[in-house]
């Protein structure tokens, strides 16, 4: 039933185990946000902004400076030829920008394929919109699909498929040929591809991360999210960025103009300040990560923990019953952050139908100390749950 769409929802997990977090004085390795208050340079950019800059609303589709910066840093970074003019909104994070996605190009009825782990917001506002939702199931250790899995979930009905990649919260950034398989699936069907893309500069050990609108058919049926929250370590921020070929974008405007009109204009300042001359943030940001994630990953695997492989994200993914833990992935992650002062995400949460429920995602975006104390934590949880 329609109206039961957003009253029936329990509180998003991430909020509630940053509640929990915040209410215990637990750590919290569970949302998804960095210790590191992010690079100097650029937030200082946007206080000048705010005290000397412009205040008032800007326009509607983003700071021309801000879509010109939007378009040059694709450019160079994954060689996408975009029209600042006419094929780049500013909005108000990824979460406006696939909002005003589905409301803006979803009629009721359409087939909506989604991947599972579904990050949280993609399902109600897909039912919001009318679409109905068809789920692929993805599950650990590689989180990948393959033909018989896309041909099952598409078909005459289908009009959009949603993906995201690098995905949350498995941290895997997925190979060419996978990418390939479901551009033939999308051209095939006729249908327009969603890319939340926002974890796209957060990628490590060699990986690259390929937009799915470069492959062949794909560049004008596809819609590509990003992040500047993500891009640049400043979560709290919310300007995203919603590309698209010309016809596309102006729908998705027409949405977004209707939902917050537009996005605080000292940060979009600030942020094309940060696009154009980022260039060695974009290096060292994900050196600094990988060597948190891995310093995370070797004192847990001290601890007797069996972390699963990932190329992305902040995110590390624990096998529990690989690690000795019986309890199902959200009775260990109240109990540990109850029991041991530590919060993580239950990944069972990102799931509709049959969930995995054996992977606990730990985020690694955090200082040393805070991460060495996490797994001595995690260690008394698991204690506590063999001792129950
Ligand atoms: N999509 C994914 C996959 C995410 O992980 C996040 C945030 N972590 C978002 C969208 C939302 O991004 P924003 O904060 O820019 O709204
Ligand atoms: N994307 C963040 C995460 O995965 C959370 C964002 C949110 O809380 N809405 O942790």
């Amino acid at each position: 039933m329609a109206d039961a769409i957003f009253s029936s929802l329990p509180t998003t997990i991430f909020e509630e185990m940053s509640g929990l977090a915040r209410e215990l004085g637990a750590l919290n390795l569970g949302q998804g946000f960095p210790d590191d208050p992010g690079p100097e340079a650029i937030r200082a950019k946007a206080a000048d902004a705010v005290l000397n800059g412009y205040n008032q609303y800007p326009p509607m589709v983003g700071l021309p400076e801000l879509r010109q910066a939007v378009a040059a840093h694709y450019a160079g970074a994954q060689g996408l030829d975009l029209d600042w003019a006419s094929e780049v909104t500013i909005t108000s994070g990824a979460t406006e920008a696939l909002a005003a996605t589905f409301l803006g190009l979803i009629e009721p009825g359409d087939e909506v394929v989604v991947f599972q782990p579904v990050y949280d917001a993609y399902l109600p506002l897909i039912r919001r919109a009318g679409g109905t939702p068809k789920l692929l199931r993805l599950s650990p250790p590689h989180w990948r699909f393959d033909r018989a899995m896309l041909e099952a979930a598409f078909s005459d009905r289908t009009r959009f498929v949603v993906l995201n990649n690098p995905i949350n919260p498995a941290g895997v950034v997925l190979p060419p040929e996978d990418l390939a398989l479901l551009a033939e699936f999308c051209v095939r069907h006729d249908v327009t591809a969603v890319c939340d893309e926002v974890w796209e500069q957060v990628v490590f050990g060699g990986a690259v991360h390929r937009p799915l609108m470069a492959f062949p058919g794909m560049r004008g049926r596809t819609v590509k999210i990003g992040s500047a929250g993500k891009m640049f370590g400043l979560t709290g921020w919310k300007v995203g960025f919603l590309m698209a070929a010309p016809e596309l974008s102006r729908t998705l405007a027409r949405a977004h103009q209707f939902l917050t009109f537009t996005t605080p204009p000292n940060l979009q300042t600030a942020v094309a300040f940060g696009l154009e001359t980022g260039a060695d943030w974009f290096t060292a940001m994900p050196r600094t990560l990988e060597r948190s994630r891995d310093r995370l990953a070797e004192s847990l695997r001290r601890e007797g923990f069996v972390v699963l492989p990932g190329q992305g994200t902040y995110f590390l993914n624990l096998d529990l019953p690989a690690s000795g833990v019986e309890e199902a992935d959200r009775a260990f992650a109240l109990r540990a952050v109850r029991e041991a002062g530590v919060a993580s995400i239950p990944v069972s949460a990102l799931y509709e139908e049959t969930p995995v429920t054996t992977i606990l995602r730990l985020c690694f975006a955090k200082r040393d100390e805070v991460l060495d104390a996490a797994v001595g934590r995690l260690a008394k949880a698991r204690e506590l749950s063999r001792a129950d």
